[in-house]
């Protein structure tokens, strides 16, 4: 066993503690990653709070990780000590459903395995990347490219995947006209690799005070939600919207700056329906949809295509005294763009 110090929640709303937390011994197939950043995700705040539902407490989240490799199991061959790995929002998966062998491990018939609040194959129950290590086997440990520093590199693992994988998925690139919707964590990343990838970007936020950072992550346009004018003046001109919004808002508004066949992907989880009018869809065919993380294969190729790019999240990193402040400005949209926990300060 390796004993691993972390900082983990008693239940919601309560302050985050010092913990200490056992990790398996290494199996077989089984990575030992020395955890040096670890994001800070709004789903993480989502879970602590149990805003989805009562979470098991105490809850380590995190599941941006980033560090590296210091042991491997007798039969890894991806992996070896020295190696800069990450692991994101799951750690095991059946691999033999088909959507596993389609390299949808998100979408496992049997349920992925959250990295945290979740049930490991041995019944035990996972604690996240707040953590100075973590266990985890081969097939759900990620290769971070060299040019991609760690702190940086940690937000990738759940905000980078879970916006490339709508992007790529409905074709964004050149001749594209693509919405983020919410600039944070996850808004400015879509904003960045909906850009790489060739299309024209628009950032619709609540208010103009990000606007700066939106123009040079690389969006053409960015407009205010507050100010109603913007659906006017938007109307049926996107092809894609991606709605990173964490909380509850007038999807039908939204749905309405898509252009025929144009689709509107849920990417934001607010525990609150949203109310979708039937009629936001029918006039010009419109889709909504959802999206969720990507598969671990896709989830290195995004990593590749960051590193190409040179993509990276813009990050402030704080210290594991600080995790409570930053829950209180995530909610308040006051971050940017992604807290990142060192873990030697742990
Ligand atoms: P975040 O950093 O807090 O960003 C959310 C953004 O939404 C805020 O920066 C803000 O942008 C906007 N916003 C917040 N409250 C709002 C409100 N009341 N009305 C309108 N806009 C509001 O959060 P995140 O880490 O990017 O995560 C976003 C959501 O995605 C969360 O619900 C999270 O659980 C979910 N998520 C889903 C997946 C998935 O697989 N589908 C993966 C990761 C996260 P502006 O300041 O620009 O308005
Ligand atoms: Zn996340
Ligand atoms: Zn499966």
């Amino acid at each position: 066993m390796v004993m691993a110090k972390a900082r983990a929640v008693d239940g919601p709303h309560q302050s985050f503690r010092k913990a200490d937390i056992q990790r398996r011994e290494l199996d077989k197939h089984d990575v030992l990653l020395e955890i040096h950043y670890a994001g800070i995700c709004h789903s993480d705040i989502h879970t602590a709070h149990g805003d989805w539902g009562e979470a098991h407490y105490p809850l380590v989240p995190g599941h941006e990780i980033a560090g590296i490799v210091k042991e491997v199991g007798s039969d890894v061959t991806k992996f070896q000590p020295g190696d800069r790995a990450g692991v994101g929002c799951m750690v095991e998966s059946c691999g033999s459903c088909e959507n596993c062998e389609a390299g949808e491990e998100q979408y496992c018939l049997k349920g992925n395995t959250p990295t945290y609040d979740g049930v490991d194959k041995y019944g035990e129950p996972t604690q996240g990347g707040y953590s100075t290590h973590i266990v985890v086997t081969e097939d759900f440990v990620l290769h971070i490219p060299e040019n991609l520093p760690l702190d940086a590199a940690a937000p990738l693992l759940c905000a980078g995947i879970t916006t490339f994988s709508p992007l790529n998925r409905w074709q964004a690139g050149p001749g594209k006209k693509v919405a983020v919707v919410g600039l944070g964590g996850l808004g400015h990343m879509a904003v960045k690799i909906a850009n790489a990838m060739g299309a024209d970007v628009t950032v619709l936020s609540q208010t103009l005070n990000k606007q700066d950072d939106g123009l040079r992550f690389g969006a053409s346009a960015y407009y205010a939600t507050k100010d109603e004018e913007t659906f006017d003046t938007l109307a049926g001109q996107f092809d894609l919207i991606i709605n990173t919004v964490s909380a509850k808002i007038n999807i039908n508004d939204y749905l309405s700056l898509l252009r025929l066949d144009g689709t509107l992907v849920n990417v934001g989880a607010p525990a609150e329906p949203l109310d979708v009018h039937v009629f936001s869809l029918i006039p010009q065919r419109r889709s909504f949809a959802g999206s969720l993380i990507g598969g671990i294969h896709e989830t290195q190729e995004m990593l590749d295509f960051c590193a190409k790019h040179e993509i990276m999240p813009e990050i402030e990193v704080i210290s594991a005294d600080d995790i409570d402040d930053a829950y209180e400005r995530v909610q308040k949209s006051d971050v940017k763009y992604r807290f990142v926990i060192d873990t030697s300060t742990l």
